[in-house]
């Protein structure tokens, strides 16, 4: 079976650098996604409170016979909770089914409301009671992360952020480098809004020469780049697809040619407007 890479993080712990990505997938859907996922291989599961399928992963996980120490799960902080992490990661915890998960990361710096600070000297007092065994953020620019830098020493392991060829996110990601903070990458194929393969149809001659498809081709990128990534897809075939990637790599002119089609172009939204509560 294919063994997949693991990051390691700046707290002593370390990742899959390949995953499941769970959203748009509801409490029944995910279960099957989930057993199909591990049956090849996958041991890494994405998930948040605003997905609204943290029960259906834990039911999917109490059943699969994998153990819980092959399994690296990781949850998210929603906004409305930013003033209440303690017990948002305990009724996240309940639909799960576990007793504690491998990442919890705050999802949004909640701009307007300015309070991703107050969000991580709990996220701190979460660690230390051991409900996560690593703490991160996701969709935090440098200001954001200055902003929990002045409240606390415990830098986040990771950050969370959308990067994709169209937006590969270059100084945001040498910047968390600089703090000793890993990037996962979501949306890593395009977050389902548009096909990388038309928009950029460069790529089809690269997946081409390795007899892949562009999909694994971007999925490649991602993994030599360094970064963490856990791909969507309801599929069976498409999971194999997505799982298929360590049989081949790309050459300095390939990573090359990849990264020169960068338009800074995002699909998602920019983390002053991640706003819902
Ligand atoms: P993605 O880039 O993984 O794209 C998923 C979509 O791509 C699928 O719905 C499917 O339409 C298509 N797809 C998947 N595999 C394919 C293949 N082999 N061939 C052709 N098409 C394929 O987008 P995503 O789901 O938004 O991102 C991945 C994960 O990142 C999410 O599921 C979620 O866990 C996480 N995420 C986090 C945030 C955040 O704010 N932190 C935001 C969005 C997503």
């Amino acid at each position: 079976m294919t063994t997949v890479p693991r990051i390691q993080l700046s707290d002593g712990t370390s990742i899959p650098q390949l995953g499941l990505g769970t959203y748009k997938l509801d409490d029944d859907t995910v279960i099957p996604v989930i057993h199909e996922a591990l049956e090849i291989g996958y041991r890494h599961i994405d998930t948040a409170k605003i997905y609204r399928n943290e029960s259906g992963v834990g039911r999917a996980i109490a059943t699969s016979g994998v153990a819980r120490d092959d399994l690296y799960i990781t949850t998210k902080l929603w906004n409305d909770d930013h003033l209440q992490a303690r017990s948002a990661i305990e009724a996240s915890l309940e639909r799960l089914g576990l007793d504690h998960v491998d990442l919890y990361l705050v999802h949004w710096p909640f701009h307007s409301a300015g309070t991703a600070a107050r969000a991580w000297e709990q996220m701190v007092e979460i660690r230390e009671a051991g409900l996560a065994t690593s703490i991160g953020v996701s969709n935090f620019l440098p200001e954001h992360l200055d902003a929990i830098a002045a409240v606390s020493d415990v830098v986040p392991v990771i950050n969370q952020i959308e990067v994709h060829p169209l937006l590969q996110q270059a100084e945001l990601r040498a910047e968390c480098a600089k703090r000793g903070i890993r990037v996962e990458s979501w949306g890593p194929l395009g977050h389902g809004s548009v096909s990388l393969a038309e928009e950029l149809p460069q790529l089809a001659a690269i997946a081409e020469a390795h007899g892949k498809s562009v999909p694994q081709v971007v999925l490649r990128w991602h993994i030599e780049e360094g970064l963490i990534i856990f791909p969507k897809s309801a599929h069976s075939a498409r999971l194999r697809e997505n799982f298929d990637i360590f049989d081949f790599s790309l050459n300095a002119t390939e990573m090359d040619a990849i990264r020169a089609l960068n338009q800074d172009r995002r699909v998602g939204v920019h983390p002053h407007e991640g706003n819902w509560s």
